[in-house]
């Protein structure tokens, strides 16, 4: 028995109406997939890449002009009330009610979904997030980090299966960005499926078990991420010589040089046309003698850069 997918996106288009006589912008030109139930699953792009057109029309904020989606079985369009039941989605900007404590701010969204007093989840929240202590502080008192938590918790409220977070570590220390992963980590052990769009690639190497990447509205790859490391084409090897050299050595099957040092040379080249033995041996028909190597296994910044590049 197959699965059935926890998000499913077929051919989704969506152009922006343009300003008066300007011409309206495609932000996303047919783009499908499926996200597994029970994954950790990145939505990569450059920014402007249409990550978050994308989520919007899954959250019903913006509509499409054209395909289909459904969210845990129910269509978007057909069965809107299921669909918005299946996910919690924590938006790119934070915007809150500053006159509310985090108490009430869960409160009232368990009231939105007609959640019974009984039954809303709100302490129990508070504690997943680390938030107790604050439970009755006003929430513009509350730091970025905590207002971060907050949207969390307030996304989960209605206990959807699957969370969705647009660019949750934009411009947030190294220490909230790891609080936030272990948050992300835990809620799916928990058995949550996660969507997470991030442009730090770090991020989406560190959490995701699979990523699609997508560039100027259109899907350019989705593989599990080590699928998609070990598409990186490019190997770099750091060569130091025993002395200084006159300058970058370009050959043929090198994608690059470059001095790093007097003494010291990076090569970039294409597995496919050259071996870093065949790297050494070009450097040394130059006269230098080497002395040290190192090389640096290609990441996911690699693969992206050579993806987004390409378009
Ligand atoms: P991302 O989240 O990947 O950075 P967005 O989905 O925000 O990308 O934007 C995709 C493209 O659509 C961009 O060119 C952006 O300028 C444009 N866009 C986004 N929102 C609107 C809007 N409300 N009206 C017109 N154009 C928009
Ligand atoms: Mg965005």
């Amino acid at each position: 028995m197959t699965i059935p997918p926890a998000i499913s996106i077929r051919d989704i288009r969506k152009t922006y109406a343009g300003a008066k006589g300007q011409p309206g912008k495609e932000a996303l030109k047919g783009v499908s997939f499926d996200v597994p139930e029970g994954e950790i699953f990145g939505l990569l792009g450059p920014n402007g890449a249409g990550k978050s057109t994308l989520i919007n029309i899954l959250a019903g904020l913006v509509n499409k002009t054209g395909g289909s989606a459904e969210i845990w079985g129910f269509d978007i369009d057909e069965q809107r009330r299921n669909a918005s039941r299946s996910i919690g989605i924590v938006p790119q900007e934070i915007v809150f009610d500053p006159f509310f404590t985090p108490f009430e701010v869960l409160e009232n969204q368990g009231g939105f979904y007609g959640i019974t007093k009984a039954l809303r989840r709100s302490e129990e929240l508070l504690e997943a997030v680390r938030l107790s202590d604050k439970r009755d502080a006003y929430a513009r008192t509350l730091s970025g980090g905590m207002k971060r938590r907050l949207m969390v918790a307030k996304a989960m409220v209605h206990s959807p299966p699957i969370l969705v977070l647009d660019e949750p570590t934009a411009g947030v220390d190294v220490e909230l960005r790891k609080q936030l992963w272990d948050l992300v980590t835990q809620l799916n052990d928990d058995g949550v499926t996660i969507v997470l769009t991030t442009h730090y690639l770090e991020e989406a190497e560190e959490l995701c078990d699979q990523i699609a990447i997508i560039n100027h509205g259109e899907l350019i790859a989705k593989k599990p991420t080590r699928e998609l490391i070990e598409m990186a084409r490019e190997k770099i090897v750091r060569v130091t010589v025993d002395r200084d050299l006159a300058g970058p050595i370009m050959e043929p099957g090198f994608s690059k040089a470059e001095l790093i040092d007097p003494r010291v040379l990076e090569i970039t080249y294409d597995r496919d046309q050259a071996s870093a033995g065949q790297v050494l041996l070009k450097i040394q028909e130059h006269g230098y003698t080497i002395e040290d190597v190192t090389t640096r296994e290609p990441d996911l910044e690699d693969v992206f850069v050579q993806l987004t590049s390409a378009a």
